[in-house]
């Protein structure tokens, strides 16, 4: 299937290997109408921004290659570190206000909100090689901390690898998204979800986005794994928000829908 954009990429700003400006050179070699580079928020050891400034930066060098001869439009975003089970993000809701795109999702080494949850999700999930017991309540935790983030953050669009590094409740999960309007993640970078969890959503019904989480240049736009998982299940193109006719982000971004009915 072809893509009008991928919306999910990481520069040096955080953990990728490539500049603002080799996103963008390769997202229109791979004629994307669309891109978003969306850097780890700031509360994940090693891998986060050094700080919440950096993207007025990264929004900055995006404005400064906007004269580039090109119809690709360049979106400025964030991938937002889950830190408890109240569905706290790493970044304000000022910075919120300056991104087009929201992405949220769960990671190793994010600074929790208190001890408590950091027992709660990041030493459970250490733990769960233990047991059922652990792995049940991990589980649980971790199920209640998407969850929440999906209920408390309105301007959230996507949900990142859903299960990656945490698993979850996909069934869970997945009625969450689609009460809120949160795009579920196929991403092609980790090959995540496993087939088996994308059958499990796309029965409950979710609204998928395929992205590369590129960190690399030669990896924007590579978004082959979720084509093949497509075609190889059948889902309705109409499922997939950035397949080809879909139109681009405005069709699907939270805050330009709540704008437009406010
Ligand atoms: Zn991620
Ligand atoms: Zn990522």
């Amino acid at each position: 299937m072809k893509f009008y954009g991928d919306y999910h990429t990481h520069s040096r700003h955080s953990d990728g290997r490539q500049s603002v400006e080799d996103i963008v050179n390769a997202a229109i070699n791979k004629g994307l109408k669309e891109v978003a580079i969306t850097d780890h928020g700031p509360l994940a050891a090693v891998i986060g921004v050094k700080s919440a400034d950096d993207y007025s930066r990264i929004k900055q060098e995006i404005e400064d290659l906007s004269d580039q001869q090109s119809d690709l439009s360049v979106l400025i975003g964030a991938e937002a570190n889950i830190r408890d089970m109240e569905g706290t993000l790493d970044i304000d809701a000022e910075l919120i206000e300056e991104l087009d795109i929201l992405i949220a999702g769960l990671h190793p080494y994010t600074l929790p909100t208190t001890i408590k949850d950091g027992w709660d999700i990041m030493v459970q999930n250490s733990l769960r090689h233990l047991g059922r017991k652990f792995r049940d309540k991990a589980v649980t935790a971790n199920t209640k901390a998407a969850v929440e983030v999906i209920y408390q953050n309105p301007e959230l669009d996507i949900l990142s690898h859903p299960g990656l590094f945490f698993k979850v409740d996909i069934e869970e999960v997945a009625r969450a998204c689609i009460k809120n309007d949160v795009l579920f993640e196929i991403n092609c970078g980790h090959k995540h979800p496993p087939i088996s969890d994308i059958i499990e959503a796309n029965r409950v019904g979710v609204d998928f986005i395929i992205n590369s989480d590129s960190h690399f240049p030669n990896t924007v736009g590579n978004l082959d794994y979720g084509s093949w998982v497509v075609d190889r299940l059948g889902i309705d193109e109409g499922k997939i928000a950035n397949n080809r006719s879909g139109g681009g982000y405005k069709k699907w971004s939270k805050k330009l829908k709540y704008y437009a009915y406010s």
